[in-house]
């Protein structure tokens, strides 16, 4: 108990990185699990999977970055408790100078993370390049008043289908817009060459959202990196000086019954009502509007190397649970035969853990069969600090899984 005090004395306020360390542990015994808990209920520790300390399980691995300058102290305690642990990331705040390791000079590139305003300027210019194929569109403004653009994607058509998908959910999940702008571009210029894309888009439409949490996103690039951790959206909370909601706990599906916190300063905060965010409102109201056009939801986080489906809010099997998971068997398939990446798959709850809120669960019981969130690399050896040398790669693997998705919507939807 000392100990935890004196950690909770010397927990201080940092601007940057340094020092910080990545955790992997896997508590082993309830008084593990209990130790973990008591350091996260002094805001010493950042969970990055499971996403919150309320889910760390006896027997399952938990990722953690420690706050501040208390790395050392944090895992003196892990050490005493004799709980199994390595360091995954030793030095934070290099990790992250490094993950910025791309040599290219261009102000836009597909295989650099881009900022806001440039992904924004990319969406306008794809769009004014391609107009036979590519239209933008404003889907709603954000909490701090940013547009959120929407581009859909297709070779005009009546009474085409549709498949949703979003990136950029959780602001620190940089990989997630890369990969947006990336299929935007390759859907594009697949176009006539590539039989199977052009297929798609003569049938299909497709609506790529590629920042939903826009104001989160802006954030982490500012204050000189500062605020490279930061998740949620930025809305400002009655009653509490806490900052944001979880914008994938805040859908109308078993809103916030479990896996999903109702106090503002968590980072998995479910918000003051279902859909009290504005950004996750104009997803909703842009699904509601078009259901019977969307057949597809795809929602893109990171990390975990996961293809999950529906239910993540109860362990109840969706209707349509065996038509998803050998669906999404085949789609893993696919994607590791590129680089041998490996994914799990199955429903939320049962593959990880019960978080109720999900966009993916909403949009399923909404009416949209194919509901899919995808978390991608790595497994954690980077994490949220994932080098932009692994754009390409990651890019290119996850596009077989998307393609082979949507192949089955085209073919099967009704
Ligand atoms: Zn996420």
């Amino acid at each position: 108990m000392w100990a935890l005090l004196i950690l909770a004395s010397i927990a201080a306020v940092s601007g940057t990185f340094h020092g910080e360390k990545v955790f992997r542990v896997v508590p082993q015994t309830a008084e593990h699990v209990e130790l973990i808990k008591s350091m996260a209920s002094l805001d010493v520790l950042d969970f990055w999977l499971p996403d919150s300390p309320s889910l760390v399980e006896q027997g399952k691995g938990a990722d953690f970055r420690v706050k501040g300058h208390v790395a050392y102290d944090v895992q003196a305690l892990i050490d005493q408790s004799g709980m199994q642990y390595e360091i995954l990331i030793d030095e934070l705040q290099e990790a992250l100078d490094k993950q910025l390791d791309s040599n290219i000079r261009a102000v836009h590139s597909y295989e650099k993370y881009n900022d806001l305003d440039t992904i924004n300027a990319w969406s306008a210019n794809i769009a004014a390049q391609n107009p036979a194929l590519v239209s933008r569109s404003q889907m709603g403004t954000s909490y701090e008043g940013r547009p959120m653009y929407l581009l859909k994607i297709g070779k005009s058509g009546l009474n085409k289908k549709a498949i949703f998908m979003d990136c950029g959910f959780h602001a620190r999940e940089w990989i997630s817009p890369a990969f947006c702008q990336w299929f935007v571009n390759e859907a594009i210029n697949s176009y006539g060459t590539d039989s199977q894309f052009t297929s798609l888009l003569n049938n299909l439409d497709f609506y790529v959202l590629p920042v939903l949490n826009v104001d989160g996103y802006a954030y982490t690039w500012t204050s000189g990196g500062k605020n490279r951790m930061w998740r949620k959206t930025r809305s400002v909370n009655k009653n509490s000086s806490c900052i944001g909601t979880d914008p994938n706990r805040n859908f109308n599906a078993g809103w916030c019954s479990v896996g999903a916190s109702s106090r503002a300063c968590d980072e998995t905060y479910c918000g003051s009502t279902a859909e009290s965010e504005r950004e996750t409102k104009a997803l909703a109201d842009f699904i509601r509007k078009n259901i019977s056009s969307i057949k597809g939801y795809l929602t893109i986080h990171s990390y975990g190397q996961m293809l999950l489906f529906p239910y993540s809010y109860t362990y109840k099997l969706a209707d349509d649970h065996n038509e998803l998971y050998s669906l999404a068997e085949k789609a893993v398939s696919q994607l590791s035969s590129l680089y041998g990446t490996k994914y799990t798959y199955g429903p939320g709850g049962k593959t990880i853990y019960l978080a109720a809120g999900g966009s993916d669960d909403w949009a399923y019981d909404a009416g949209v069969k194919y509901s899919f969130t995808l978390e991608l690399r790595d497994n954690g050896r980077y994490g949220f600090a994932l080098p932009e040398s692994q754009i390409r790669p990651t890019c290119q693997e996850t596009m077989l899984a998307l393609k082979h998705i949507a192949t089955h919507i085209m073919n099967n939807a009704k």
